[in-house]
């Protein structure tokens, strides 16, 4: 799982709701000081992007049985809203109007004030449920691009490299669950439903080396090697210019 927290001035957004919720609404609240524990609109919206247990589960928390949250707006794409909208428990949130809907149409920014723009941009993913999106953030200075889960790069219509060119990406924040093959004994690559770290590095490597662009590896499974802080693996991945996102990090737009 993973998540973002997207902060405009004085609102804060959560892009993808994990079942750790409760621990990241603790760290918002310094940054948008509420009403303390009856607090019933911690967040000014949730952006969604996909129906996968890490990245919306922790909507219950929204609901009636913890924060009862006040018609929090949450962004997400046609199919996602009405998976919710039509499944329990999430129907209730819905119905309650502890969230309000709103639906994003790929392609299309949607402005969250004069300054910041987002944009859901549809990947390739297992969509059993729902579709699955990545995040365009624009800025007055950055765009950056968040795409948590992804099918593996070969998936996509576009190479990566050059979506990221034409979309004029400053930053990309991106789906790092494995390093290389070595993770996965015996499994086949076009069945892992991601890119590997390694593809990533291969295809960006001249742009982040040139400075042109900055990567961020997010989302690790537990076995991936970068996770361990002192392993030589994430020693080369820093020299090569790719960072791993880490809690709390800051990134200016
Ligand atoms: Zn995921
Ligand atoms: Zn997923």
């Amino acid at each position: 799982m993973a998540s973002l927290a997207l902060v405009a001035g004085d609102r804060v957004f959560l892009v993808d709701a994990t079942p750790d919720i409760r621990r990241q609404l603790d760290r918002l609240r310094d940054l948008k000081p509420g009403e303390g524990r009856v607090d019933r609109s911690p967040l000014d919206g949730v952006f969604l992007t996909h129906a996968h247990l890490g990245h919306y589960t922790g909507l219950g928390f929204l609901g009636f049985e913890a924060v009862h949250a006040n018609e929090t707006p949450l962004y997400a794409t046609a199919r996602m809203v009405d998976y919710l909208a039509t499944n329990g428990p999430w129907s209730q949130l819905v119905d309650l109007r502890n969230v309000v809907p709103e639906k994003l149409t790929p392609g299309e920014p949607l402005a969250i004030d004069e300054r910041v723009r987002v944009t859901a941009h549809l990947v390739p993913h297992r969509d059993e449920f729902a579709d699955t999106v990545g995040f365009l953030f624009a800025g007055p200075d950055r765009r950056v691009f968040y795409v948590p889960d992804t099918d593996g790069w070969q998936h996509w219509d576009a190479p990566f490299e050059a979506w990221l060119d034409e979309q004029r990406v400053d930053v990309a924040i991106v789906d790092g669950s494995f390093y290389s093959m070595d993770e996965l004994p015996g499994r086949d690559v076009a069945a892992i439903g991601h890119p590997l770290i390694i593809d990533t590095v291969e295809r960006l490597k001249e742009r982040v080396g040139s400075g042109g662009l900055q990567v961020f590896f997010t989302h690790f499974n537990h076995s991936n090697p970068v996770l361990d802080a002192d392993g030589t693996l994430r020693a080369e991945l820093e020299s090569a210019g790719f960072r791993v996102l880490d809690d709390g990090m800051e990134i200016g737009l």
